[in-house]
């Protein structure tokens, strides 16, 4: 058995699959969980990869660490979706922070993920027992939480679906004005925005939309498996934070194994076309 991903242009990434672990529909999208051939579990979402076991960290690595090593203090920190307890777990490995809020919009992945992805080491259990001192679940729409939320932040990390569904607002205008508002005096807002090559469009779109909101908007790509990468990913920046600089001390404290601190510069390569579309030539 296969399972294959299309992408726009009938551009396909594929897993050989030895069994099917589960299929359910929630209130908000189809999950699906399998067994691959060469690399643990592959976790989906209507129908999209949303990553898979022996490789997950080439996606939350690039989404948590560049931003969390740029701010100087990165103390209190808020995750958007994310339900599968990657980008808190690795929120969680720096010890600035004291107050981390995850709002994941669709209970049942919370629930798939801690009881058959187990990527989270415990995470998602501990949250809903209310057991982890510094992190705090909310199972409700990012949109809404980001209209009426009563905090600020240093970092805000989008970690959702693509823009459709639930997860289309979250790359709106007005969002970006609510987390711009949400973010304290100076701070970073990271999301990803898909592949570079098949949704170009909807990364420009991002990326102006953000450019309204943010004093500074970076653009930089990863290669992710399982993901028709180069993979996109934009910043937003508050105040006078330099994305261009991440403090190399803090970083010797996180064992990374895809993001290398040491070469942050090689996240901001990409395809010629697409830097001069985004300068607007
Ligand atoms: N960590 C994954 C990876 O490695 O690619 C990414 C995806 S994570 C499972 C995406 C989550 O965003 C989903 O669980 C989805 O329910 C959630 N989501 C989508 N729209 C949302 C919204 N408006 N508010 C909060 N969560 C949302």
């Amino acid at each position: 058995m296969e399972f294959v991903e299309w992408y726009p242009r009938g551009y396909g990434v594929g897993f050989k699959i030895t069994s099917k672990i589960l299929e359910v529909q929630s209130n908000y999208q189809k999950i699906e969980l399998y067994e691959t051939e060469g690399f643990g579990k592959l976790f989906v979402i209507d129908g999209t990869v949303q990553l898979v076991e022996k490789g997950e960290r080439s996606y939350h690595e690039p989404l948590v660490h560049p931003v969390m090593l740029s701010h100087p203090n990165p103390r209190k920190v808020l995750v958007i979706g994310g339900g599968d307890g990657g980008t808190l777990r690795e929120v969680l490995k720096h010890e600035s922070v004291e107050n981390a809020i995850m709002v994941e919009i669709d209970e049942k992945v919370v629930e798939v993920s801690r009881e058959y992805l187990k990527i989270d080491g415990g995470l998602l259990e501990r949250l809903i027992r209310g057991e982890e001192p510094k992190a705090k679940l909310i199972i409700g729409d990012g949109v809404e939480y980001m209209k009426s939320h009563k905090e600020h932040f240093d970092v805000i990390i989008v970690d959702s679906t693509d823009p459709v569904g639930p997860a289309k607002l979250l790359f709106s205008e007005e969002f970006y004005k609510n987390a711009y508002d949400a973010l304290d005096e100076k701070g970073l807002y990271i999301t990803q925005s898909g592949s570079v090559y098949l949704f170009t469009d909807e990364v420009l779109g991002a990326y102006k939309n953000m450019k309204k909101a943010f004093d500074k908007v970076y653009y930089f790509t990863f290669p992710v498996i399982g993901y028709a990468s180069p993979w996109s990913f934009l910043v937003g920046v508050k105040g006078d934070i330099d994305f261009m600089k991440v403090d190399l001390d803090r970083a010797k404290t996180l064992d990374l194994e895809y993001y290398d601190p040491e070469r942050h510069e090689t996240l901001f390569q990409m395809p010629k076309y697409v830097r001069d579309l985004l300068e607007g030539k």
